[in-house]
């Protein structure tokens, strides 16, 4: 049942000849253009319709995206992106407005904007939202500085930021860059946050906790409540990191747990298109007593007219330019108002039956470490197979199948980290489980030789990444 990906050898499109290639409609008439504009050395690509298109597709096909299968990369929610969402983007009366049109001309995007920041404002618990922000890490940036300009306006000298063991790699980089010391705390032995170890960090320099719960070992950090009163009895702020957010849509909320700040990642939660760093969008949102410092300018409503909203006194300025990645909020606006409260809770619900359910089937094979009950991820540890968690996931690219998230968290050895998302069927689920299962039965030679049937197979990862080569 291996899956054999079509093989080709693609050139170049400059490589490319159509001198032979069936041609649909006679060449432009060279004479019509004026001799003086006319370049003499000019080397461009001398291709028929049929071959780029069919160039370009070949391309695509060497690929893997979520169109293609199950795609389960766990922290980055790598779900389906829905059509309908793509086609509203693309709507000639959104795709075309200008950021600098005046607000009567463009009130419908502005009225998108608002009723975006409204739903996150509602489905989060929390007061205000900013949608300025480009990504996740960018929206942790933005919370930071939030943060920063928080305690210089009480003239409080708080320089220290604390953040688990478990934490993505952006929480401490977005601290570091608004110029606090990260303070890292050790998970306990259910990998949840150790309260001795948070109390014994805390102190008078503490800005703040950065948290994502579920946490990226897919477990719900169930002391929630009390780290929320630690940090707050402390003076500090809690900031939630949106990433795992589908995970508890419609169930709970941070809101709820007693977070500060949130950020949303819109292409991770909101079904819209990412990866390779492409579009993203990262909202933030905060409790009423922290909406001052957001952004500017936030989208406002009067109840007869939508307008863009620059009165926020001690706004810590801009953080990108005009309004936020528009297309993005776009989609994920579509989204919201497709799926509904009801629609958006049967999906988180579904995410984390479908975690739960694979878990089930490879835990007799695989150690799960900490606390057995997961939300929408699972994090499983090879080291006890012997072999190596980035030699299985190489040999499933043969199968057709995307290998999980590899080597993180951090606090687990040979760590896979599997978010099938709501969007894959049982039978995708029973087939991604035979092949992880499989991948321990066969002989060791042959896994370090996988893969075996994809456009390219084995790559040196360390040449790659010391001798790097931008260029063709
Ligand atoms: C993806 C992710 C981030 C960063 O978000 P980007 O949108 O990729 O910048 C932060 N934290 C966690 C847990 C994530 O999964």
């Amino acid at each position: 049942m291996e899956f054999r990906q079509a093989y080709y050898d693609e050139p170049l499109i400059k490589d490319i000849r159509s001198d032979n290639s069936f041609k649909l409609s006679e060449d432009v008439d060279e004479n019509i253009l004026p001799q003086n504009l006319k370049r003499t050395n000019l080397k461009l690509p001398e291709v028929s319709e049929v071959d780029v298109v069919r160039h370009y597709t070949r391309l695509s096909q060497m690929n893997y995206t979520v169109d293609v299968g199950i795609y389960p990369l766990g922290s980055c929610t790598m779900k389906y992106n829905p059509k309908y969402a793509d086609r509203i983007a693309s709507y000639e009366e959104f795709r075309n407005v200008h950021p600098f049109q005046p607000e009567s001309t463009v009130q419908g995007t502005l009225q998108v904007m608002y009723e975006l920041q409204e739903f996150l404002k509602k489905i989060s618990d929390m007061d205000a939202v900013t949608l300025q922000p480009m990504a996740g890490a960018d929206g942790e940036f933005t919370g930071i500085l939030i943060i920063k300009k928080y305690f210089e306006d009480r003239h409080e000298d708080r320089t220290e930021i604390i953040v688990p063991d478990s934490a993505h790699g952006t929480n401490p980089a977005s601290a570091t860059m608004g110029g606090f010391d990260v303070v890292e705390i050790p998970s306990n032995s259910d990998g949840m946050v150790d309260l001795a170890a948070l109390k014994a960090a805390v102190s008078k320099k503490t800005a703040g906790l950065m948290i994502t719960n579920p946490n990226t070992l897919g477990i719900f950090e169930q002391n929630i409540t009390e780290i929320a009163k630690i940090m707050h009895d402390a003076g500090s702020l809690l900031y939630y990191d949106g990433a795992n957010l589908n995970a508890i849509f419609g169930i709970t909320s941070p809101g709820l747990m007693g977070f500060d700040i949130v950020h949303f990642n819109l292409h991770k939660s909101f079904a819209t298109p990412h990866g390779g760093g492409g579009p993203g969008a990262g909202p933030v949102a905060v409790k009423a007593f922290l909406s001052d410092f957001l952004p500017i300018p936030i989208v406002g409503y009067d109840g007869k007219r939508y307008f863009l909203d620059y009165g926020k006194k001690k706004s810590i300025g801009k953080v990108s330019s005009f309004y936020g990645s528009f297309s993005i909020l776009l989609r994920a606006w579509s989204y919201v108002i497709r799926n509904g409260d009801e629609g958006l809770k049967n999906a988180t619900i579904r995410a984390v039956l479908n975690s739960n359910y694979l878990k089930k089937r490879v835990e007799d094979h695989y150690e799960v470490p900490y606390y057995p009950l997961k939300k929408h991820e699972f994090v499983l540890s090879t080291e006890n197979t012997g072999r190596r968690a980035l030699d299985i996931g190489k040999y499933l690219l043969d199968f057709g199948i995307h290998s999980p998230t590899v080597y993180f968290p951090l606090i687990v050895k040979e760590a896979m980290m599997i978010e099938p998302t709501e969007t894959v069927s049982k039978d995708d689920l029973d087939r991604y489980a035979d092949v992880l299962i499989s991948a321990l039965k066969v002989p060791e030679d042959d896994l370090k030789s996988r893969p075996k049937n994809t456009a390219v197979s084995r790559i040196d990862e360390v040449k790659a990444a010391r001798d790097l080569k931008v260029r063709w």
